[in-house]
Order: structure tokens, then C-alpha cells, then sequence
């Protein structure tokens, strides 16, 4: 082992006055690479399946652990090109499969300057501008969601699992000061499938489901499945922009159920949240801010890098539950100092400034230009939609809520949809999901790329056609 001072110097670090000046050149050959790596892969997604693109990786990228290292330019060369070329790449038009959205460039080189800094959001000396930041603009988020709420304040998170899951801790915490019976969730089949697990990761029972044959919650099964809960405790989950179709459940009826049992509501907002941006899509929201707690996601309508998200609350003193003490965190003469007590915004410890690339796209974009980008790409659904209707090979779900069309080559089953799908993969020429109704299965374009143009949507329906059995 080298001591201190001895000849060779180590890797150079990415802060300080001299961390930008070690960046650039390794900046230069990543860029380089993520360009080599996209014209390589000629498309969305690499093709020839799964043992194709896993061999490419692995002879590209040899041993894992080398016993001597190859240095920091032919390292970033390599993998990047590597994992570049092998990915798929939701700035391509014809990529549209998930929730998986095409990050700004602004938004990603700030994550770069999250990176090099290394704030770590779980102490306020190791980020004191950072968590001044965070304070700042998740009360700025918040007072978005919940305009009159007292206090609004909202928690970064790593995404719409874990602020569902918060939600379901806070309303299990605050139902407990009340009486020891658990507390039950009550649900839409059109739920996210993270409210079945974060009952079951905190002990509480299995959420009750009520069928939404219809995408949404219907409020009349909804106030029977109230009345015969006598009272009992309960969390109300509903669901603003559905993973399957973009619905968006009745929130106004639903809300004023839950007040009339009084019983919290937990809305998720992962994917419609951002309808707020908008002056005219945000009416689609009403009722959002008569929830307690409210989930949204910025790395889908948001268009940040995995992960931006978040937890809003009405009242910042909702928020006490998971105050947390850890003596050489917050220790208690700090905080009487004045030190911000920073442990209780997260159940994890270390936390990146996931807020930094947040804050840059608020500020660089403003409202109205977010709500430009929510627009555009409902605009784009819309416009899809139509293409579909129009044509004769195909049949549309139905008219989009937000940036979600299901459609199906007509008179197709599902067992040769599943393969159409599949196939389009293969052929690195498409990327799309599939969504099971009670119609059966469907083609899911989830469009989250505000630069797609019609003909994109004219090539996307082409492929289709072209790798549809007949
Ligand atoms: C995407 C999504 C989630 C999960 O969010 P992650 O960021 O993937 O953890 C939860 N609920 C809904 C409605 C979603 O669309």
C-alpha cells in the first residue's frame, strides 16, 4: 500500500478549486463516448434480445475487477460507450414503453455538480447551502400542491414508492395516537402496486381493493366500502394519473367521502402531479389539495434523472413521526444552536441533493415553461389518439387523460400483441409497454418526449404494422 506522500498520486478528486479542472478532460471523453454509444445502438433500444446485448456488454467490458486498473479515460471510454449503446434511450421518439422520461440536459449537468459537491442531506454540516435549497423549493412545490395549506412542505424522495410509502407510515403513525386497532388502506384496483408493498414493508394489513373496471374508483364503492368500515382506521388511497392509462380517479367526490367519514386521503400524483404546471390542465387536479399527503414524481412529467421525488403535505407538523435523534447527526446543544435538524426529512441517512437538478429546471424553465412541457407531450397523446382512430388497422382504448394511449392492431389477440411487442424489441426499433383492461391486453405508448412530432407518431404506428402477424 502506497503510504501518504509516496510517488504516485491517487485518482484526482471531482471538488475543490482543482475538481473542475480534473472534470473537463474526463467530461470531454464521456461525452464523446455517449455520442459513439447512441450511433452505435442506430435507434431506441439495442437490439437481438436479451443474450444479445448481454454478450456485447460482456465482451466490451471484460473482467469486472481487473487486478490493475486501465485508467480514467479508457474506464469512462469503455463503459459508457458500452452502456450507451446497450441502452434504451427514452430521447428517442419510438421509445415510449414506460414512465421512463428523457432527462433535460440542464437537469442532468446539474446533477453533475450535485455529484462533485457530495452534499449528503442527512446533517446540515455536510450540506448547509443544500438543505437551505431543499427547504426552499419543496416549500415552493408544496405551496403548488396545497395553496392553502398552513404550512406546505414536501419531502424529496427516491420516487413515487418510497412517498407512498411515507404516506401510508404518517397516516399509520397518526392513526395510532388514536387507538391500537391497525390501520386498513382502502384502495383502487387501479392503485400502484408500491400501496401493496409499503402495507406490507410496515406491518399493516393487506390494503382492501375495490374493483375499478372503469380505470378509476367509483365513488359509490368507495362510500359503501366506508360505511362498513364502522369507523374503523383508515387510509384512502387514490390515484391522479394511473401507470396503466394516465386516469385520473373522481378526486372532488372522493375527497368529500373521506371528509364526511373522517378519514385521511392519500393521493398519488406520481405521473399527473405536474398537471399543476399548467394553467389549463391543472383544473384535472381539483381536489388534489384536499389530500394529506400527495405523491409526485419529477422524473416522469418533470423530466429530471432518476430520482426526483416527492411528498407533499398541507402542514409541515404532519411531518414529526419521523423526527429522529442520532447524537453525532443532531445533537441536541446543535439544534438549540440554531443548526437546521435535517434526520427527520428522510428515513434514509446519507441522501443525495437530488433537489439541486429540481431547483435548476424551476428556476431555468419557470412555471409556465414546465407547464409548457406537460402540454406538449398531452397535446402529442391526443394527436396519437387521433392517428389511431383514423386508421383502419388499428383500435384505440380509448381518448387519452394525460400522455397514455392503449391501443391494439384490430382483430389481434393478445398472445400476438405480447409477440408484436417483443418483436419490435428485438429489433431495437420500438419501445412500448402493455396494459391488461378487462378488454384485454393493449399496446402502451407512454409519451413523455416533448420534442416527438407527428411523423414520429406516423413511423411509431408504421413499425406496428410492419411486425403485426398476419
Ligand atoms: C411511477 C409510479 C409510482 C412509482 O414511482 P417510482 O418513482 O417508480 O418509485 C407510484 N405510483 C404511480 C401512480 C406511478 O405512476
Amino acid at each position: 500500500m502506497p503510504a501518504p506522500g509516496a510517488d504516485q498520486t491517487p485518482a484526482p478528486l471531482a471538488g475543490g478549486t482543482e475538481g473542475p479542472r480534473a472534470l473537463r478532460p474526463l467530461l470531454d471523453t464521456v461525452l464523446h463516448a455517449l455520442g459513439q454509444g447512441a450511433t452505435a445502438r442506430g435507434g431506441p433500444f439495442p437490439p437481438g434480445g436479451p443474450d444479445a446485448v448481454t454478450a456485447r456488454l460482456r465482451t466490451a467490458v471484460g473482467p469486472a475487477l481487473p487486478e490493475h486498473g486501465t485508467g480514467a479515460h479508457e474506464a469512462l471510454r469503455t463503459l459508457v460507450r458500452a452502456l450507451a449503446e446497450g441502452s434504451a434511450d427514452p430521447a428517442d421518439p419510438r421509445c415510449a414503453a414506460h414512465l421512463h422520461g428523457p432527462p433535460l440536459a440542464l437537469a442532468a449537468a446539474a446533477d453533475l455538480a450535485a455529484d462533485a459537491l457530495n452534499p449528503s442531506m442527512d446533517s446540515w454540516d455536510q450540506a448547509p447551502a443544500a438543505s437551505a435549497l431543499e427547504t426552499l423549493t419543496t416549500r415552493a412545490l408544496a405551496t403548488l400542491v396545497h395553496p392553502t395549506g398552513p404550512a406546505p412542505d414536501a419531502l424529496v424522495t427516491t420516487g413515487g414508492t418510497e412517498s407512498n410509502q411515507l404516506a401510508l407510515l404518517l397516516a399509520r403513525e397518526a392513526a395510532r395516537t388514536r387507538t391500537a386497532a391497525p390501520l386498513t388502506v382502502v384502495c383502487g384496483a387501479n392503485a400502484h402496486h408500491s400501496v401493496h408493498r409499503a402495507a406490507w414493508l410496515l406491518g399493516l394489513p393487506a390494503p382492501q381493493t375495490l374493483p375499478t373496471p372503469a380505470g378509476v374508483l367509483d365513488p359509490a364503492d368507495l362510500a359503501a366500502a366506508l360505511d362498513a368500515r364502522h369507523g374503523a382506521p383508515t387510509l384512502v388511497v387514490a390515484t391522479a394519473g394511473t401507470t396503466d392509462t394516465g386516469r385520473i380517479d373522481p378526486l372532488p367526490k372522493l375527497a368529500d367521502l373521506c371528509d364526511a367519514h373522517d378519514v385521511p386521503l392519500h393521493i398519488d400524483a406520481a405521473y399527473g402531479g405536474p398537471l399543476l404546471f399548467s394553467d389549463t390542465l391543472r383544473p384535472a387536479l381539483d381536489g388534489l389539495d384536499r389530500a394529506r399527503t400527495v405523491t409526485l414524481d419529477l422524473h416522469k412529467l418533470g423530466w429530471q434523472p432518476v430520482a426526483a421525488g416527492l411528498l407533499a403535505v398541507p402542514d409541515a407538523t404532519w411531518l414529526s413521526p419521523l423526527a429522529h435523534r442520532a447524537p453525532y447527526l443532531n445533537p441536541a446543544d446543535d439544534i438549540e444552536a440554531g443548526h437546521p435538524d435535517l434526520l427527520g426529512r428522510s428515513p434514509r441517512t446519507s441522501r443525495r441533493p437530488d433537489i439541486l437538478k429540481i431547483a435548476v429546471t424551476l428556476r431555468a424553465l419557470g412555471r409556465r415553461g414546465l407547464g409548457d412541457l406537460v402540454e406538449r407531450v398531452c397535446a402529442t397523446a391526443q394527436l396519437l389518439a387521433d392517428r389511431i382512430e383514423a386508421h383502419p388497422a388499428f383500435e384505440l382504448h380509448s381518448r387519452p387523460t394525460l400522455s397514455t394511449v392503449l391501443f391494439r392492431p384490430t382483430g389481434t389477440d393478445d398472445r400476438a400483441l405480447a409477440d408484436t411487442r417483443r418483436r419490435l424489441l428485438d429489433h431495437g426499433t420500438a419501445v412500448l409497454g402493455r396494459a391488461s383492461t378487462p378488454e384485454g391486453l393493449w399496446l402502451k405508448a407512454t409519451l413523455l418526449n416533448p420534442h416527438t412530432r407527428p411523423d414520429d407518431l406516423d413511423a411509431l404506428l408504421e413499425l406496428v404494422e410492419g411486425h403485426t402477424p398476419r
